[in-house]
């Protein structure tokens, strides 16, 4: 079970600065240590809201030195550290109780060389494509929503629709400047400590945090052609998607169920990244839908085009409810049957109002980096319930509970989880999730961080 919920305890005004705690000798830092309500308060929730845990403090690091230097001090005093991007992660994985916190989102300086950008780890990724776009580049692959962390996403993995291409986020990086939790400020990359950088990328912060990364880019469409493909059922929706991603006809390739007065649809959102050139009858030839539209968008607003939903989910509440997401990925044998039977299984309250549910096609052949654990076939599938627990749901006590059940298929079926949402797991269930790479993992963090101070929210050692 999730834990219960903490308190947040209230600030001792007399302890402001730290004194008489374990922050009370920090040395000169660049940025600032935080101890006031307000800093200490943002930090000790996410977007789960489920989970709350206080830290002690809060470091805004104004360098990449700022977090050496405070990993350092931490290490010497036995406190834990975690990194925090923009905190959307949903199970506490970014918190730390009566720790150090370090807020990436002050390292946000972005630096386009040739075809590269190198990124502070507090960099957005709309920030980022904002700045490439006017040099006609673009990272190559996006999350659905742009207001994540450059470190957050790639201590995830980072998934999206251009998968069948080019991979996850994960893929595309070239290097990286990342702080030990030794406290040393190094690089790595793939010929470069490699060790490093394979525990470091989609590695849920536990061996270092990223101070700085370098990523590829490629040349940016203006606009994209956008179809919407519905399809009869889920075996006919994964049978197209299957066959649109080998093939790959289209530059972008999501899928989702949704439950509707009428019962489930199921539809494909595919877009062509020459929008001029796009022909609708070739590329829509032979799709077998039941029905199809067709959008021109510009590039950017195609990559934000959940801006407008998280608009009104602000405006009507969801966005702030408790979020008990659950993401996995599911091999293409077993992925029907696993995602017909828990639909059938689902009540009415058990997604919430304002529910997604993803199913999309992953050429795991593409994912070329040791983590986030794939499935053991050349095709997989993401199955995400983005459930909230909305008033009239199930709570989100429940929703947790079900997610864990539904762990527990998933890996009967062959599937792996996508670890950025809410299944409360033991040790044995992490080491059974890294499966072949669990050695290597467990080795660089003995390696990297040896007193395991690094991200104990993720329950992994
Ligand atoms: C609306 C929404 C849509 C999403 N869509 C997608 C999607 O399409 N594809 C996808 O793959 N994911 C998606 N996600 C999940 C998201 O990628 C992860 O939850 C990601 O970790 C969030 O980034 P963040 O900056 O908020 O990180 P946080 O929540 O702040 O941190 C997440 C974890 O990473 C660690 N961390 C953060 N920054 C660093 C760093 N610099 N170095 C080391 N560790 C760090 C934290 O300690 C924590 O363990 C989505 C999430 C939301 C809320």
């Amino acid at each position: 079970m999730t834990p219960p919920p903490v308190p947040t305890p209230q600030p001792d005004p007399a302890d402001a600065s730290g004194a008489g705690g374990p922050f009370d000798a920090v040395p000169a830092l660049d940025g600032e240590l935080c101890f006031d309500g307000a800093t200490l308060e943002a930090a000790s929730g996410d977007f789960g809201r489920m989970v709350r845990r206080s830290p002690a403090a809060v470091l805004k690091p104004g360098s990449a030195d700022d977090v050496a230097t405070m990993v350092r001090y931490c290490r010497e005093r036995g406190v834990k550290v975690a990194g925090r991007g923009q905190g959307h992660s949903t199970n506490g994985q970014a918190q730390v109780p009566a720790g150090l916190v370090v807020d990436l989102g002050s390292l946000d300086a972005v630096e386009i060389r040739d075809n590269t950008a190198v990124v502070q780890g507090g960099v957005l990724w709309s920030t980022l494509v904002r700045a490439t776009l006017p040099l006609g580049l673009t990272p190559p692959v996006f999350t659905d929503y742009l207001e994540l962390s450059v470190g957050g996403t790639l201590s995830a993995g980072g998934l999206g629709g251009q998968i069948g291409h080019h991979g996850t986020q994960v893929d595309n990086v070239l290097e990286l400047e990342v702080v030990t939790g030794e406290g040393e400020l190094t690089t790595c990359s793939p010929t470069e400590r490699p060790d490093l950088f394979r525990a470091a990328l989609g590695g849920l912060g536990q061996c270092a945090i990223i101070t700085r990364a370098t990523l590829a880019l490629v040349p940016a469409p203006r606009s994209v052609r956008l179809y919407t493909l519905t399809y009869p059922s889920v075996a006919a929706l994964t049978a197209r998607e299957a066959e649109l991603i080998r093939e790959g006809r289209f530059d972008y390739l999501v899928g989702q169920v949704m439950l509707t007065p009428d019962g489930w649809i199921h539809f494909i959102e595919a877009a062509s990244y020459d929008a001029t050139a796009a022909d609708d009858a070739r590329l829509t030839d032979g799709l077998g839908y039941t029905s199809v539209e067709a959008q021109e968008m510009e590039y950017f607003d195609f990559l934000d085009r959940i801006a407008p939903l998280v608009d009104m989910l602000r405006s009507n509440g969801e966005w702030q409810r408790p979020h008990p997401w659950y993401d996995s990925l599911l091999p293409a044998s077993t992925v029907n049957e696993v995602v017909t039977e828990t639909l059938a299984g689902l009540k009415s309250g058990s997604l919430g109002a304002s529910a997604v549910v993803l199913l999309y096609p992953v050429l795991t052949t593409k994912c070329r980096t040791p983590l986030p654990v794939m499935p053991d076939e050349e095709l997989a599938y993401l199955f995400s319930l983005l459930k909230t627990a909305s008033p009239g749901a199930d709570s989100a006590e429940e929703m947790v509970a079900a997610n864990r059940a539904q762990y527990d298929t998933t890996v009967e079926a062959g599937g792996t989880w996508y670890p950025i949402g809410s299944v409360p797991l033991t040790t044995d269930d992490w080491v059974r999730h890294f499966g072949a790479f669990w050695p290597e993992f467990r080795a660089a963090r003995h390696r990297y961080d040896p007193d395991g101070i690094l991200t104990p929210g993720q329950r992994i050692f």
